[in-house]
């Protein structure tokens, strides 16, 4: 049976000698697999179609166990994505994060529409480090592992100090009375102790299991404003704003390693991209 879809294809994988199958992300049925005939033949125009990244109208066979593409209508082939080394490992990396987080054939349109908006403001923004935070931020929320930055994420109190403690099994910020049970809880002892600095920077503490991240009040208002504008973007449109705050120095090095740990925490694994991503990014050094 024939259908059609509209996706994005995040990922592809040679099969046999001539085809290949696609994973495409598509506003009618999440994720579904497919494979593209002939796709590695010479001049294969339908290979040539079906590019990571490409945005379009499929037509799809409806197979037993995977769908055939049949045509595209390409929409934004996102070109200039693979023309960037940072943007091409960074749409890369969010389309490892979708595949992890979205199960098969199980129809998400409002993931589907503002991951459509980030791949438009990664290719266009001149800087793409807040677009791919704010993505983060926003594909994880509407996963269902939305952080919380406003208040303490156990009593609701808005914490206040020189520094916010970020707890990544409670998923938000906590107070230091909540804190103090929740590390006891989870097995730490001495405090003073087991706070260990991450390579002589300062503002970059963690607790022997990673539980534990503490922030600037900088990188708080950040992340709280990051969240924001992504949240506010899922509604369905045709065009979402792109983020429009941005950070430098040490704010943009906590943010992006507070955000890559918890992807890692909730995944419980760290994507086979992070590396690329770290690599890319100032702070990376400081990752391991
Ligand atoms: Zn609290």
């Amino acid at each position: 049976m024939l259908y059609q879809a509209e996706g994005i294809i995040l990922s592809q994988t040679d099969l046999g000698e001539y085809d290949k199958t696609v994973t495409i992300f598509t506003r009618e049925e999440g994720m579904v697999k497919a494979v593209v005939k002939g796709a590695r033949r010479a001049k294969a125009k339908l290979g040539a179609l079906t590019q990571p990244f490409t945005h379009g109208l499929f037509q799809l066979w409806r197979g037993r166990s995977m769908d055939r593409v049949i045509q595209v209508a390409v929409k934004a082939s996102h070109g200039g994505l693979m023309e960037d080394y940072a943007r091409m490992v960074y749409a890369g990396y969010l389309a490892e994060l979708l595949l992890e987080l979205i199960p098969q054939r199980e129809k998400n349109e409002t993931q589907f529409l503002f991951f459509r908006s980030v791949l438009d403001c990664l290719e266009r923004k001149e800087d793409p480090w807040p677009v791919v935070r704010w993505a983060e931020l926003g594909i994880l929320s509407e996963a269902g592992f939305g952080p919380s930055f406003s208040h303490c994420v156990i009593c609701g109190k808005m914490p206040d100090g020189p520094s916010f403690t970020f707890s990544m099994k409670h998923g938000g910020i906590v107070c230091e009375n909540c804190h103090s049970r929740a590390w006891s809880q989870a097995g730490g002892g001495h405090e003073e102790a087991a706070v260990l600095k991450v390579n002589g920077d300062s503002a970059g503490y963690k607790s022997p299991d990673s539980e534990f991240f503490i922030i600037s009040p900088g990188s708080r208002k950040t992340l709280e404003i990051l969240l924001d504008e992504a949240r506010n973007s899922i509604i369905p449109g045709d065009a979402l704003p792109c983020p429009r705050i941005t950070a430098k120095g040490k704010v943009r090095s906590e943010v992006g390693r507070l955000v890559k740990r918890y992807v890692s925490f909730v995944l419980e694994k760290r994507l086979k991209s992070m590396d690329l991503v770290e690599s890319i990014e100032d702070d990376g050094a400081m990752n391991h």
